[in-house]
């Protein structure tokens, strides 16, 4: 069997062109989603993604409020920053880009954000909901997988799904996600990581992999079962002297010999990666239709 490839980019401007017009409808009724972005300092790698992230809100019409502070800012003045947003009506999701400079208490901030605005749905409130399964942000990358799956006709019910990873961002929420009691879930979930015994055993049992180790070639050919759907979320960096910057980005499964086995499969670059964004658009406009419907 050769895999269907899922085509992320796809499916994310499938969405983003619906929330384009759900944006439209939300104007007409005067209201403009706002997404305000923190970045503290010059790391090029955050500087590039808040510049994605901006682009992205404006081409669907989300007002992009823009807050870049030097790298030596305090974390009185960060919080103060925070606590600005937190009461800006115009503001419906803070998103502060992570890793902050050393000398800040990560933690701190998050807890300061308005869950209200938590957008990246890290919040330990937010967290929380989603456990008792209540309504709330779902975090984005974990949210853009479940996307991903459901808009490719998956079904997740009932399956068995192993989960390779437990990490707070993308591991334990995906998992908590997709074994609640509720449309986007109702699977039977495994969540692998480097104490697990037999990696292989797990992952041949499952309907669908999630792969979120970050290191290349985690998941090979002989651990995929017939027909399984593979996810990659993985994001590695590999030697490449072919390519120009000296390196290329490959996921944590080994595409080329899973994708022989499996019916559906995501690409590196390509796959799970444009859904992060586009889901942090998604929990915007709904930030902005929750307040609208608050007394
Ligand atoms: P992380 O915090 O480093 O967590 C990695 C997890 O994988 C850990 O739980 C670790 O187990 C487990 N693991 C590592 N090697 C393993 C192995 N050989 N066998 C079994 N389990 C293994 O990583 P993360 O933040 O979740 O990110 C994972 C990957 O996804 C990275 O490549 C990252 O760049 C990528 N990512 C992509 C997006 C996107 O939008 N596309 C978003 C977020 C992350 P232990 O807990 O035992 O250490």
């Amino acid at each position: 069997m050769t895999a269907q490839i899922i085509d992320g980019k796809q499916v994310a401007a499938d969405m983003r062109e619906e929330l384009k017009t759900k944006v439209a409808e939300l104007k007409e009724q005067g209201i403009v989603p706002g997404l305000a972005v923190v970045l503290v300092g010059e790391d090029p790698a955050s500087k590039s993604y808040v510049t994605a992230k901006e682009r992205a809100c404006e081409e669907i019409g989300i007002y992009s409020n823009d807050n870049r502070l030097p790298a030596e800012t305090s974390q009185e003045e960060l919080m103060a920053m925070v606590d600005k947003l937190n009461k800006d009506p115009k503001i419906n999701g803070i998103l502060v880009q992570l890793p902050l400079p050393k000398h800040l208490n990560e933690s701190d901030v998050l807890l300061a954000i308005d869950p209200n605005k938590d957008v990246d749905g890290f919040h330990p409130v937010n967290v929380g909901k989603m456990v008792v399964g209540e309504e709330t942000f779902l975090s984005c990358t974990p949210h853009g997988i479940i996307q991903l799956l459901l808009r490719n006709n998956v079904k997740i019910e009932g399956a068995d799904v192993v989960i390779v990873g437990r990490s707070n961002i993308v591991g334990k929420p995906v998992a908590n996600m997709l074994m609640q009691k509720n449309d986007k879930g109702n699977a039977t979930v495994t969540v692998c990581h480097t104490r697990t015994k037999d990696l292989a055993e797990h992952c041949l049992r499952a309907d669908i992999i999630i792969a979120a180790a970050g290191r290349p070639n985690t998941i090979t050919a002989d651990m995929v079962k017939e027909g399984a759907v593979v996810i990659d979320v993985g994001v590695n960096r590999v030697e490449d002297a072919s390519k120009k910057r000296g390196y290329r980005l490959v996921g944590d499964v080994d595409f080329e010999a899973v994708k022989e086995k499996a019916s559906l499969i995501t690409p590196v670059p390509g796959g799970v990666g444009p859904m992060t964004i586009t889901m942090l658009l998604y929990n915007t406009v709904e930030s902005a239709e929750r307040a609208a419907k608050k007394p």
